[in-house]
């Protein structure tokens, strides 16, 4: 069975056809217009040039906003045309298919979970460190999203009183401290209270502040400037004092991180293990969850979102997966 997953971002429109592996065998993408009927006809455009090279049984839309608990109508996406929108229905009516609607960062988690990383995994927290958090949580291998669709807001979660403000209209947000952008901020910061010191950033700053971004803050930390390295370290800092929080309420098995940042991982990785093992609750007297890297890349949210309408068409490829799920556990307790 061969199902479409469609990852609707910002900028690009990205499908791919799935099979029960996980294996991406076609992959096609366009530009994101900004309409709302455009929208719907480019997806309906990348969906109908890749059914018409493969038999697909249903689509799944990986989207970067509030999907509603009906999973047919997106609430609210920050980047896109669509507002309290029944894109399920719309999308599927034109083309003929089951088409079932998930949030970017749950989408990746499934991915990750049947897949990837956090595979097999009772209780699994992902964690995308990006322009901001994406987080997702896995119960029993399914997706927790709360009573109205909009959990778990792991970004959000206040880490520091009074710190610094948040587009979400907060302040002092886990992601402001914990993300590409936070890096980029605060290397901007350390910059400024160390304007004598003669790093590389120094100059590049001086010439462009907005040269410094995470990319290019975590690529000097790899060539070992100071004011880099002191950057990656706090941000270290900040993901195991948020990842000990989250332990805390979900205790779970394994964290995955994921995101553009995850490619980075062995600068800032075995800081943050530390910093999350001291920052949690009765660390030496309970096991601590497992921190891994993501392993699908760029292509998760498409390879979730078709697993998620395979497995919403057909209960009993979930119902091999749960049974799969149970005979891991088994091993691992015997
Ligand atoms: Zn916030």
């Amino acid at each position: 069975m061969l199902t479409i997953g469609v990852d609707v971002g910002g900028t690009s429109i990205r499908a791919g056809v799935v099979d029960f592996r996980g294996d991406m065998i076609d992959l096609t993408r366009t530009g994101t217009p900004t309409g709302e009927a455009a929208l719907d006809d480019a997806i309906v455009g990348v969906i109908t040039e890749l059914t018409g090279r493969h038999k697909i049984t249903a689509i799944g839309l990986a989207v970067a906003g509030f999907v509603a608990e009906d999973r047919r109508t997106v609430r609210f996406a920050p980047h896109l045309a669509w507002r309290q929108a029944l894109v399920g229905d719309r999308i599927a009516n034109r083309i003929g298919l089951p088409v079932v609607l998930e949030h970017d960062a749950n989408a990746a988690a499934l991915a990750e979970h049947r897949f990837g990383a956090a595979r097999g995994a009772q209780v699994a927290v992902m964690i995308a460190l990006g322009t901001g958090i994406g987080g997702a949580l896995l119960l029993d291998g399914k997706i927790f999203r709360g009573a109205y669709g909009v959990a778990p807001e792991l970004g959000h979660l206040r880490l520091v009183p009074g710190g610094r403000a948040c587009s979400c209209g907060k302040s002092g947000c886990w992601e402001r401290y914990c993300s590409g952008t936070a890096l980029a901020a605060t290397a901007i910061e350390l910059l400024a209270s160390h304007p004598g010191s003669s790093t590389l950033l120094v100059r590049e700053a001086a010439a462009d502040s907005r040269a410094i971004t995470g990319r290019r803050v975590a690529a000097a930390a790899r060539d070992g400037d100071p004011i880099a390295c002191q950057a990656m370290a706090e941000l270290s800092r900040w993901l195991g004092e948020g990842l000990a929080l989250v332990a805390d309420v979900y205790d779970p098995e394994i964290v995955v991180i994921g995101g553009g940042l995850s490619e980075s991982a062995p600068l800032y990785l075995d800081d943050a293990r530390e910093h999350y093992a001291s920052a949690i609750t009765g660390a030496r007297h309970r096991p601590l969850a497992r921190i891994r890297t993501a392993q699908l890349g760029d292509d998760s949210a498409i390879v979730g979102a078709a697993t998620q309408a395979a497995e919403t068409v057909s209960p009993i490829r979930q119902m091999a997966r749960i049974g799969l799920k149970g005979y891991a556990a088994r091993r691992r307790s015997s």
